[in-house]
């Protein structure tokens, strides 16, 4: 469970302090399946960023499965973002010095440590499902936009995380493959429990969203859930 309470985010910029999130809070449980819509500017990627731990609200507290972010150093904050997210970013953030295969591997080795083998087969296994497996020893330059962004998904899969933040995860896909990798996080959801949160406008995604949380000017105006 993740839990936002009364959370703030103000950006200094210059002499101005700019309150892009004011007193938010929510509550989003096990397994839920969410998306975050609203204008653009109006904060999802902020609240994503916050809820995700890569950033920190200003003020009020965020907890996820009992453990209160605020109070964790950097290195206890990556650790648990390693155990338990996984995050899909709207620029891909992959590295481009590392292949296909190994932007996937990376996770799993920076924090599990598994043994080789197993390593493996989740790395092909998730490059299967999200069709990428012959181009695998490609490099993030080599591919195009729409394949980044399934590398980018699988990534964030790979670990089995409990909870998954996306950033306009299918802005960059064709229509059939958008289809596809939203088909696949409804399956993860069913098989592992996992949390999906996203932020987005893509009609494909707020239709299958089993709860709609509307975004304007830094406050939830509507908190829809919809009966599956
Ligand atoms: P959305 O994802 O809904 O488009 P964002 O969360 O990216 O919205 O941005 C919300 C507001 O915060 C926007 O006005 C944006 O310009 C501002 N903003 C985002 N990041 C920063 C930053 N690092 N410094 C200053 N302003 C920022
Ligand atoms: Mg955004």
């Amino acid at each position: 469970m993740i839990e936002a309470k009364h959370i703030n985010k103000t950006y200094k910029v210059g002499e101005l302090s700019l309150e892009v999130i004011k007193d938010l809070s929510l509550i989003i449980e096990e397994g839920e399946f969410i998306s975050i819509i609203g204008p653009s500017g109006s904060g999802k990627s902020t609240v994503l960023n916050m809820l995700g731990c890569l950033d920190k609200p200003t003020s009020g507290e965020i907890i996820i499965d009992n453990t209160a972010i605020n109070e964790m150093d950097r290195t206890e904050l990556a650790h648990f973002r390693g155990e338990n997210i996984g995050f899909i970013f709207q620029s891909f953030n992959l590295i481009p010095v590392l292949s296909v295969y190994e932007n996937i591997e990376y996770p799993l080795i920076m924090i599990q440590s598994l043994p080789e083998h197993i390593r493996k087969e989740r790395v092909l296994s998730v490059l299967k499902e999200v069709d990428m497996l012959d181009q695998k020893d490609k490099f993030p330059d080599q591919i195009s936009g729409g394949q980044k962004q399934r590398v980018a998904i699988a990534r964030a899969l790979v670990t089995n995380p409990k909870i998954v933040f996306a950033d306009e995860p299918t802005a960059n896909l064709d229509s059939k493959t958008a289809h596809r990798i939203i088909d696949l996080m409804h399956k993860i959801k069913k098989d592992y429990n996992t949390t999906f949160v996203f932020a987005t406008h893509d009609e494909k995604i707020v239709s299958s969203a089993e709860r709609i949380i509307t975004l304007v000017d830094g406050e939830i105006t509507e908190d829809k859930r919809i009966k599956t």
